[in-house]
């Protein structure tokens, strides 16, 4: 058994634990951080950039498939495309390895000792890690807890044969004929709109009312357009109920009790993600929780003295930029700075196609506070880039109150409006006002221009419409 001592210890190596480690090292702190899988997490590995990876090979074969059927304007042309997913897949792997060899890179560079294995605690202080040469023993002035999340398995569909979480769906070497999914949430819709561009028939199980809960309607409209032109099916307020007896067909029940049949090739379960909260000896500690997830305080400190708790595992929004924004505050906390998760704008990014992407207080969320708002809206239809792109569904909203003009938050939907995302967060966190917005000349013919001019309309003088 060998034993070492530093003064943090970081469980976990996604985007919050690599970054808080990152971080650490360059403040000159000792730091070990333990990881069980693949520096990089979900994130790097089986999450935002393989799927961003499958996305954007959908994109580039449906735009060569509508070339070849002479559904493209342009006059371009092309004959009969092909996918090997496979080699799509092979490609996205070279993509995830490049960049998990790359964390490994910046950690070592930092001064970060990586143990490869699964940590648990002994004791508030003590960590053990089982590795491939026995097991090492850490003791740390400081531990931070970065285990992250995994997908929700329902009862009635677990993961196997062809039910499937996002993890398998990423690494199919053949695009399935028929691809049932359960759950119209973020990444039941990523990988949907992506599969059904590669040629799949997508069937989408949504137990609520309406596609993309987290966002309001207007915003998802296009979505739900697009995914009809695509030929995707989508089966609103519908629960699912198994798999039928020969495994052939997806059972689900309508809200009117009609009972519908999808025969699928796989199964696709997208219901969410659970914080990662066993398994790394939780009972060997007293930490208070917060439904599901670790109980953390503006300094993601838990409820024992030097634990902290960072990324998925601490709530929501489970996303990798408020993982490394902890991670990154975390390290700066323990080195000694006085930080507090002060952050006024997380921006949430829906790579469907077209992408939505929302910073802040949507319209309602503003005037449900009972303040007097002022809202502007411009829509791509009007904007010269969206029309050179050939994309001109989407709008860019800003939302300011009515007093002061203060931007309370900014929406967007349309094709590449993850981009813009930069610039809504910056004014939100910069606590700018309409007429900042207005008054910045931002550069023709972009997208961006949308922006300015949707603070021109909610000051009632928009030029383009
Ligand atoms: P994770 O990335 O989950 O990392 C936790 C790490 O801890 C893992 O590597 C795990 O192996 C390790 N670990 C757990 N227990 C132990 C233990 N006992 N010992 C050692 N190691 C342990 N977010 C976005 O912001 N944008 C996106 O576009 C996006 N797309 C996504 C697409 C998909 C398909 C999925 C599944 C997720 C996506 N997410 C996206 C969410 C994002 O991946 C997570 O929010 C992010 O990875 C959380 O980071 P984390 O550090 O908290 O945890
Ligand atoms: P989600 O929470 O986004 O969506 C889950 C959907 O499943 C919801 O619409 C919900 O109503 C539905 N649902 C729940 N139970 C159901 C049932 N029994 N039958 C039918 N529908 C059901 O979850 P997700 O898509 O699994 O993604 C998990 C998390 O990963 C996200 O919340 C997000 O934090 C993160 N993520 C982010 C991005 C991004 O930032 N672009 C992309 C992918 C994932």
């Amino acid at each position: 058994m060998k034993e070492i001592a530093c003064k943090l210890l970081v469980i976990g190596a996604g985007p919050g634990g690599y970054v808080c480690a990152i971080r650490a090292g360059q403040l000159g702190i000792d730091t070990v951080i333990v990881e069980m899988a693949k520096p990089g997490g979900t994130c790097l590995n089986i999450g935002c950039i393989p799927s961003k990876a499958l996305i954007h090979a959908a994109d580039d074969f449906r735009g060569a498939v509508a070339m070849a059927a002479g559904r493209n304007a342009m006059g371009i042309g092309a004959e009969n495309p092909a996918i090997d997913l496979a080699k799509t897949v092979a490609w996205k792997d070279g993509i995830t390895g490049r960049l998990t060899m790359g964390v490994s890179g910046l950690l070592k560079k930092a001064g970060v000792k990586i143990v490869v294995g699964r940590a648990k605690f002994r004791d508030g202080k003590t960590v053990a890690v089982e590795t491939e040469t026995g097991q090492q023993v850490i003791r740390a002035e400081n531990v931070v807890i970065a285990t992250g999340s995994a997908p929700v398995e329902l009862p009635a569909l677990p993961f196997g044969g062809k039910v499937i979480s996002s993890t398998g769906a990423l690494s199919l070497t053949e695009v399935p004929g028929r691809l049932a999914i359960v759950g119209a949430g973020y990444i039941g819709l990523e990988l949907g709109i992506a599969f059904a561009k590669l040629g799949s028939k997508v069937t989408i199980v949504e137990a609520l009312d309406r596609i993309l809960p987290l966002y309001d309607a207007q915003l998802t409209q296009p979505v739900a357009r697009r995914l009809s032109a695509l030929g995707a099916e989508v089966l609103l307020g519908t629960k699912v109920r198994g798999m039928s007896a020969t495994g052939e067909a997806l059972l689900a029940e309508t809200g009117d009790g009609e009972e519908k049949r999808i025969s699928a090739d796989k199964v696709l379960v997208t219901v969410g993600r659970r914080p990662v909260t066993e398994g790394w000896g939780r009972q060997e500690l007293e930490l208070d929780m917060d439904g599901r997830f670790l109980r953390i305080d503006e300094q993601c400190r838990t409820s024992m003295r030097g634990i902290y708790a960072i990324g998925d595992v601490t709530g929501e929004p489970m996303l990798a930029h408020r993982a490394m924004a902890q991670g990154e505050m975390v390290a700066e906390i323990v080195s000694g700075k006085r930080r507090n998760w002060d952050k006024r704008a997380i921006p949430a990014v829906c790579f469907t196609d077209p992408e939505i992407v929302s910073v802040g207080l949507s319209p309602d969320e503003a005037r449900a506070g009972g303040r007097e708002t002022k809202v502007g809206q411009f829509p791509f239809t009007a904007n010269g880039r969206a029309m050179t792109l050939s994309s001109e569904e989407g709008f860019v909203r800003v939302v300011a109150r009515a007093d002061n003009h203060l931007v309370l938050g900014i929406q967007a939907v349309g094709t590449g409006v993850s981009e813009l995302s930069a610039a809504f967060s910056l004014a939100v966190e910069m606590g700018a006002r309409l007429e900042d917005i207005a008054g910045t000349i931002h550069a023709h013919p972009t997208l961006s221009e949308a922006f300015a001019e949707a603070s021109m309309k909610a000051l009632g003088h928009a030029l383009h419409v």
